[in-house]
């Protein structure tokens, strides 16, 4: 079963409950020197700095991917998921977090399989044993050149861009975008009329998009917590494939319209023939 709809999901407070930055440096204890560093460099680059000091201190690959694997997430995130998928979503994640937590986390999970594409930092182990995190556009080279409020390592905006110009047939997709930071609103602007965004109400994202609702083109849908996360969702891809299977079969009804006079016309014509 596959359908029309595709779903572009954040991680950090979206998927997960918490942001996996910070759950990881308080469950090691390393709190005070992260706050420390953060405003000497960008927080992507402090986070390859935290992962030299957990080395640095022993702490091991298989310590940390513990912690990551007792992250929270609400209990109605995994169903809607699968559930989504189940319906023929095209499922997708962008985030600011990196490919070695969101691998070892959706890989525990046992959901890494419903989706299609990962959008992140890259992060890897290397030979030493130490996590690297590098940014997705490397700002010491080239700045993104976006002016919406994104971080200088990601503008999810032209990653939005990139996924729309990589699927085949793209102008009959729908896109369902759901997040909750500020990095959340550039590509909540990129979406077209038909499309939807599901803020998390009261996130930054939700406020930046109150302050001027006309400027988003796309269908505005808050959510709370993971079970009114479910139902909108659901709901959503419900109301999609109701006006698609509507639009299905009212291009029928135009092909019988269409093709009834030639049916009245053929008797005339054999009428004529003798
Ligand atoms: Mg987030
Ligand atoms: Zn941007």
């Amino acid at each position: 079963m596959t359908n029309n709809i595709v779903i572009v999901f954040d991680f950090d407070k979206t998927i997960i409950d918490c942001d996996s930055d910070n759950w990881l440096i308080d469950e090691l204890g390393f709190t005070d020197l992260f706050n420390q560093l953060l405003p000497t460099m960008p927080w992507n680059s402090v986070m390859d700095k935290m992962m030299m000091e957990f080395h640095s201190n022993g702490i091991t690959i298989e310590e940390i991917e513990k912690v990551l694997q007792r992250i929270p997430i609400h209990h109605r995130i995994i169903p809607a998921i699968k559930s989504a998928h189940a319906l023929g979503c095209d499922l997708r994640i962008v985030s600011d977090a990196n490919m070695f937590y969101i691998e070892t986390i959706l890989k525990h999970l046992g959901i890494s399989e419903y989706f299609t594409e990962i959008n992140t930092n890259p992060g890897y182990v290397n030979q030493e044993g130490r996590v690297r995190i590098s940014p997705y556009h490397d700002f010491n080279k080239a700045s993104h050149g976006c002016n919406n409020v994104c971080p200088p390592n990601m503008c999810k905006g032209l990653i939005i861009d990139k996924i729309q110009n990589s699927i085949f047939e793209e102008d009959s997709k729908r896109f369902i975008y759901l997040g909750d930071g500020a990095g959340d609103y550039c590509p909540s602007l990129r979406l077209r009329e038909r499309d939807f965004v599901m803020p998390r109400k009261n996130f930054p994202v939700w406020d930046l998009i109150c302050k001027d609702p006309s400027l988003v083109k796309a269908e505005i849908h808050g959510w709370s917590d993971g079970e009114e996360l479910e139902q909108v969702l659901m709901n959503l891809i419900n109301k999609i494939m109701m006006e698609e299977h509507v639009q299905f079969i009212s291009s029928d009804c135009k092909l019988q319209t269409l093709s009834s006079p030639v049916l009245v016309s053929l008797p005339k014509a054999v009428s004529v023939r003798p």
